[in-house]
């Protein structure tokens, strides 16, 4: 079929479609998960008897069991509802026209399209945020947040994408105006340079606004920390504790910021329950992700999505099939930013194995590294007390984590830490000299 002459109920068959069959393959997913989950309930593997007894083993089956509930439900209900009524079912156009109602047709318009557009399917998504914070996590012991910090948090969060978003959308509304044929190319420019302004000013202006972060408290940890950055050849600007048993008391370190800017952050509840060794393997990790380039390599690969996607939306934007199929009568700009904001992701579904297999390579990459500037045994001690306290499960259904895991399996993240062999890791060095 010739693109030209696809029409809009052409175009509204083949996303049904799209829809229908990635709906279809994640509940499969998400059946045999929770099949496998449950068939492996009353037996810990044999490589973790040692560390993780019957009771924590049941208990990890219990939480994903929970968790998938839910997220089965809301994507049946978000996916299925939700997004087939602001798009095929004109969601979207009603949203417009109330804006051109109220608003008249200038850019203040758009904003409130994209905003309102937001708003809806943000609205759909809170109870089942709320299901997970107050039933599931409070049912397995993890949650910490009051109802005013899940209520504080929102806000935060819808004033944060306000204030961000406004001069964003702005730039493309007067872009489209104003920049000719290759207003999505420019668009894109003006992407990337607002990406990078926000991974800056991320750590010191926004993370503050939701945590409290202190220095590391000079001591044993903070020394060993210290050595393992001198020893690996980094700099940090500054290593924080956050305030993470606030809202959960799952743990987790991570690593952030760009260049100068750098900082390393540990959450409290991952220092209260690791030993200093323990916590040097993990941060050796962490160091690994950074010295392999993995965050700078991310970026470049969302950019050259972004590029394709953009190209995309800048022959859309005058496709009538397109936002005829969305039920508008003309390409108003806030109303197709929103749709096609909604469709993509549909489209882009199928290439998440693809994204899955590329991080769980970096996490051997990381490991492979950590155990190099820090102890194997160590990094080892630490995934399987923090799988154990996190309620990770240990048996996922193989299928369901080649597509959607980041992280390996422990199993075989904690089998490949145990059988380095030396050789390999001396021939790995030698490529990256
Ligand atoms: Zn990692």
């Amino acid at each position: 079929m010739c693109w030209k002459e696809m029409s809009a109920a052409s175009f509204r068959w083949i996303f049904a479609v799209f829809v229908v069959a990635a709906l279809a393959w994640r509940t499969w997913l998400a059946l045999r998960q929770s099949r496998h989950v449950r068939s492996h309930r009353e037996q810990v593997p044999d490589d973790f008897a040692a560390v993780v007894p019957l009771d924590a083993h049941r208990r990890a089956a219990d939480y994903t069991l929970d968790k998938q509930k839910v997220t089965t439900l809301e994507t049946l209900a978000i996916d299925g509802v939700v997004l087939f009524a602001l798009t095929l079912g004109g969601g979207i156009a009603a949203i417009d026209a109330l804006a051109q109602r109220w608003l008249g047709d200038g850019y203040a318009r758009d904003l409130a399209t994209v905003f309102g557009v937001m708003l809806v399917a943000t609205a759909f998504a809170i109870p089942f945020d709320a299901w997970r914070t107050f039933v599931v996590e409070a049912r397995h012991g993890f949650n910490r947040t009051t109802p005013r910090l899940f209520v504080t948090d929102l806000l935060k969060g819808a004033a944060l994408t306000v204030a961000l978003g406004t001069p964003l959308l702005l730039g493309v509304f007067w872009l489209v105006q104003a920049a000719g044929p290759l207003w999505w190319l420019y668009t894109w420019v003006a992407w990337i340079v607002f990406t990078l302004a926000l991974v800056m000013v991320f750590p010191r202006w926004i993370a503050p606004l939701f945590n409290r972060f202190t220095p590391l408290a000079e001591g044993e940890l903070r020394r060993r920390i210290e050595a393992l950055i001198e020893r690996c050849g980094f700099h940090a600007e500054g290593l924080f504790v956050m305030d993470g048993s606030r809202r959960s008391s799952h743990g987790n370190a991570y690593f952030t910021g760009f260049g100068t800017n750098k900082r390393i952050v540990f959450f409290d509840t991952l220092i209260e329950r690791l030993t200093a060794a323990e916590i040097e393997a993990v941060l050796a990790h962490e160091l690994g992700h950074f010295a392999r380039g993995h965050i700078p390599r991310l970026l470049t690969v969302r950019f050259i999505l972004a590029l394709a996607l953009l190209a995309l939306l800048g022959w859309l934007y005058r496709e009538p099939a397109f936002y005829q199929a969305l039920h508008l009568s003309a390409p108003h700009i806030g109303a197709v930013l929103a749709g096609f904001a909604l469709v993509v992701p549909v489209f882009i579904f199928p290439f998440q194995p693809l994204a899955s297999l590329i991080a769980r390579k970096q996490e051997f990459e990381a490991d492979d590294f950590a155990v190099r500037h820090a102890s194997a045994a160590d990094l080892v001690s630490a995934l399987a007390k923090l799988y154990r306290d996190n309620a990770s499960t240990l048996t996922p259904d193989p299928l369901h984590s080649l597509v959607y895991d980041s992280h390996p399996p422990a199993a075989l993240r904690i089998d490949h830490l145990k059988n380095r062999p030396h050789e390999r890791a001396g021939a790995q060095e030698m490529q990256t000299l």
